[in-house]
């Protein structure tokens, strides 16, 4: 590592008259701009020499953390190896150089994936017919959700504006439900975290449109209630939603479909192998049971006779945009679904859910559980069982850091006050795994002999502690402020 240049700022690596660039001669003649649109003093722009913007910008990339870099426990969020194979997949030029207005005969091999990858998810979960228009999780449930509310005014049942959602789901449920123009109604959990279908009983009525359900839910519990709450649900009119963001424990353990679901999406970029965070590419399928296919959005892929064919017009008022989607995502997804094909991909889910039992049990004695029992691919610890000295989930995921690892999802979800939320994901090791609960259980240890050290960390980051409210309060966004 170069200590001169590293965790600098380009400006500070300024020296007044370097440059990193030289431009040809111009051959084309000038033209002047306008007088009031030139400025008149130069832009303060750092003045660097090409090698020192080229290291500048390699060190910055080594602070990023991701799954190639080390173990990323990050709950509900399935930070899973991406197979390289699949970006070479995605990048072939007959595939990345394609253009979606092109006419369907010149493109029957990336139609080929679309609907290959259509009817794939539906096998995975059971359901009819899927659209890969929608661009995201929150951007599928909107879909969902526009699709449940035109599939009940398609019967002139006007009156089911209400979704209702468990306190512990996750925060774009309820956001999906108020732009969608429905009003959220809030089911409780029981203290062992599944939903309380007493209540849900009393909430059912002829103004309920869905219930939104995450299953394994946010603490990775399976709902054992389903079975009845489908029939609840169905009885009193309304549909079931399934939130699949993280489809990944389901996978070779069951299918949404076979529970009684009507609609659910899935999150291309948590299970099926696109690298996600940063706000990258994303896909999030909507599927419907039969009967819903005509409430899909358009454009589809279908197939006739031999020949794929892209559908548009419409059976319905549901726009989602984008067209057909993030077409590289969806390539990675079927390239990712045929290398593991049908035995492996059955795995994803068994292996996921025993590396996070693994964890739990491992670590139990140290850290609060709050739900005993079996969880799936993830599950919540409440903070370190030994508070007395007053080390947070906070302090311990900085601490984590230190030890390179990335911290797991902390504060999620609201229903305990120190949630620390684990999910390892199918693909790591018993050494990383193993690796990880020694350097947990170190902290707690300091935590109890030497509690400073890890409420000061991270002491080994590139930045130490900072203050997360100042710093998204009242960001300094120039370096001259
Ligand atoms: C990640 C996630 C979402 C949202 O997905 P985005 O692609 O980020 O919009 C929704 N629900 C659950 C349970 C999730 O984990």
């Amino acid at each position: 590592m170069n200590n001169k240049l590293y965790g600098k700022l380009i400006f500070e690596l300024s020296h007044k008259g370097s440059k990193a660039y030289s431009l040809p001669q111009n051959a084309y003649g000038n033209y002047e701009l306008p007088a009031e649109m030139r400025r008149t003093s130069d832009a303060e722009l750092p003045e660097c020499d090409e090698l020192t913007v080229v290291r500048h910008y390699t060190n910055m990339s080594g602070n990023n953390f991701g799954v190639d870099n080390g173990f990323y426990p990050l709950g509900s969020c399935t930070m899973k190896y991406n197979p390289y194979i699949n970006e070479e997949m995605a990048a072939r030029k007959d595939f990345a150089a394609s253009h979606p207005a092109q006419p369907a005969d010149t493109c029957q091999g990336a139609l080929a994936v679309y609907y290959n990858l259509q009817k794939s998810l539906a096998a995975i979960t059971g359901l009819s017919e899927f659209t890969l228009n929608p661009f995201a999780g929150a951007h599928g449930e909107l879909t969902g959700l526009m699709i449940i509310r035109t599939y009940h005014e398609s019967r002139g049942d006007n009156k089911r504006v209400k979704v209702i959602v468990p306190d512990s789901a996750h925060g774009t449920n309820p956001a999906s439900a108020a732009v969608c123009g429905l009003d959220v109604v809030e089911v409780k959990s029981t203290p062992d975290g599944t939903i309380d279908i007493n209540h849900l009983k009393e909430l059912l009525d002829d103004t309920i449109a869905a219930i939104m359900m995450t299953n394994p839910n946010t603490l990775g519990l399976f709902e054992p209630g389903i079975p009845e709450i489908a029939k609840m649900v169905h009885a009193c009119g309304a549909l079931l939603y399934y939130d699949g963001a993280n489809l990944n424990p389901m996978l070779g353990a069951s299918r949404p479909g076979d529970m009684g679901f009507d609609v659910m999406h899935i999150n291309l970029h948590k299970t099926f192998s696109t690298p996600h965070g940063g706000g990258g590419p994303g896909c999030g399928p909507v599927g419907v049971r039969a009967g819903l296919e005509s409430f899909l959005p358009k454009p589809k892929v279908v197939k006739n006779g031999d020949k794929y064919e892209i559908e548009t017009g419409a059976d319905n008022d549901i726009h989602v945009g984008g067209f057909l989607g993030n077409f590289g995502v969806a390539v990675k997804a079927y390239a990712y679904i045929l290398t593991l094909g049908h035995e492996n991909l059955k795995m994803v889910g068994p292996l996921a859910t025993l590396n996070a039992n693994y964890i739990k049990e491992s670590l139990k004695d140290v850290y609060e559980l709050p739900i005993e029992g079996l969880c799936k691919h993830e599950f919540v610890f409440n903070g370190l069982k030994d508070k007395s000295t007053g080390v947070t989930t906070m302090d311990v995921a900085k601490r984590l850091l230190d030890f390179g690892y990335h911290a797991p999802t902390i504060y999620f979800p609201l229903l305990f006050h120190e949630a620390m939320m684990i999910e390892p994901t199918e693909n790591e090791s018993k050494e990383t795994i193993d690796g990880f609960i020694n350097v947990l259980r170190e902290i707690a240890r300091e935590a109890k002999e030497t509690p400073d050290v890890v409420k000061s960390a991270p002491h080994n980051a590139p930045i130490g502690r900072v203050d997360d409210v100042l710093a998204a309060k009242h960001p300094v966004l120039t370096f001259n402020k």
